[in-house]
């Protein structure tokens, strides 16, 4: 006989955070107050994937995960930093004057690489001592590192009275990841991070670097986005990554067009006919899914029913399995058993090669979903993947 589903054994939801127990920490890590505590959240793309260097559309929500940082202002040029997450959160101790691009900080790059971007900008800068604590899974695809840049941002920029605009705090955290934590990332994860707004998905035109809010009303409509992290992987991710940004300028290359982006989607089979046939699959992901990003944009913008994603997300998996190959068994796994299970629609989410899986499902059949989930990978002998339910939340901020 089937067992009824229980809800809480698979869906978990994240650890809160402490504050007191956080503000605690740094009074006795620097034998002071901070002068305030700052948050900034994880997040997961929607959809829209490997679009973003490629001038295309992204489409992610800010999760209620965050980075959490106290933080007080020094008036020198030093910088301590100290982590739940990291070195059994030992002190990390740096000067802002020794940081160079290509050195090696460890962790601490994400923060200390935010000073350093804010220097070079000219702004006036000074030191910090900083503790933090995060319930963002670290390395899952979900921008724990964003988190991390970004609420160092809007702490030094608060504090300096630096007096930036959203997209600049955001710029920082890139920066930061970029070019001292020699992460390649687009802009993506630092805007999510920044700009997020409760029940609403961020349309990012990656080119005009503009974004738009739209209304994306998950509980009102009766549904839930499961996070399935699959607790993998793949040791060659960054090679492939770089791999994929190469084949994508080289496939725009012989096209004649600036970037991927410049593809018109409606001669697309007639304009991928001029590419080898591995080009080829790979302008044919960028093209149709940066499509998608504005096809699910129009979707939420009329109020129609959110169910009507599925098949998108559905469409997406399918292109970056088939076309772009960037899912690897345990994730095809996950998807596939979202949709058996009554899933509306599923699909990777992240760079790939392992990471999250998402999929959108009625309220009432999320803990099926998800147990169908993990019993699909322990069949096949995958991790068992750990799974929550995404709530589009508020970006970076100060909150005390
Ligand atoms: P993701 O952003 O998908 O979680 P990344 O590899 O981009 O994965 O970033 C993970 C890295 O960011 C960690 O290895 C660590 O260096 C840093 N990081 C993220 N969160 C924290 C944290 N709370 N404390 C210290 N370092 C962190
Ligand atoms: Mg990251």
């Amino acid at each position: 006989m089937n067992q009824p589903h229980d809800e809480t054994r698979v869906v978990s939801t994240p650890d809160p955070i402490d504050f007191d127990a956080l503000a605690a920490r740094f009074r006795s890590l620097y034998d002071a107050e901070p002068d305030g505590l700052w948050a900034a959240p994880g997040r997961v793309n929607i959809i829209g994937e490997h679009t973003d260097y490629n001038g295309g559309f992204v489409l992610p929500i800010a999760l209620a995960q965050h980075t959490v940082a106290a933080v007080r202002r020094r008036d020198d040029s030093v910088l301590r930093v100290a982590s739940t997450s990291m070195d059994d959160g030992a002190v990390v101790t740096l000067n802002l004057t020794d940081i160079v691009e290509g050195g090696n900080y460890g962790w601490a790059a994400y923060v200390v690489g935010v000073g350093w971007a804010a220097a070079q900008r000219g702004l006036p800068v000074t030191g910090l001592d900083i503790a933090l604590d995060s319930n963002v899974p670290v390395g899952a695809g979900l921008s724990s590192s964003a988190a991390l840049s970004c609420v160092t941002a809007r702490a030094w920029s608060d504090l300096l009275d630096w007096r930036l605009d959203d997209e600049t705090v955001a710029d920082l955290g890139r920066d930061a990841e970029n070019k001292i934590a020699g992460a390649p990332t687009g802009l993506m994860d630092q805007l999510a991070s920044v700009c997020g707004q409760e029940a609403h998905a961020m349309q990012i035109d990656t080119r005009a670097v503009t974004i738009e809010q739209l209304p994306f009303d998950l509980t009102g409509a009766g549904l839930a986005l499961l996070v399935i992290d699959s607790r993998t992987e793949h040791s060659h991710a960054d090679g492939e990554y770089a791999e994929r940004r190469h084949s994508s300028q080289e496939a725009a290359l012989r096209l004649g067009v600036r970037e991927l982006r410049d593809v018109p989607l409606e001669s697309l089979a007639t304009t991928l006919d001029k590419l080898p046939p591995l080009l080829r699959r790979r302008a044919r992901h960028v093209v149709t899914d940066s499509a998608r990003v504005e096809q699910t944009a129009r979707l939420l913008l009329s109020g129609d029913d959110l169910r009507r994603i599925g098949p998108l997300l559905n469409d997406s998996h399918a292109s970056m399995r088939d076309d772009y190959e960037i899912t690897v068994p345990s994730i095809d796994t996950l998807q596939e058993a979202a949709v058996a299970a009554g899933a509306h629609g599923a699909r990777m989410t992240g760079g790939g090669f392992g990471g999250c899986v998402i999929a959108l499902v009625d309220q009432g059949d999320a803990a099926a979903v998800a147990d169908a989930c993990v019993r699909a990978a322990e069949q096949a002998g995958h991790p068992t993947p750990a799974i929550f339910q995404a709530v589009a939340s508020g970006g970076a901020d100060r909150i005390r």
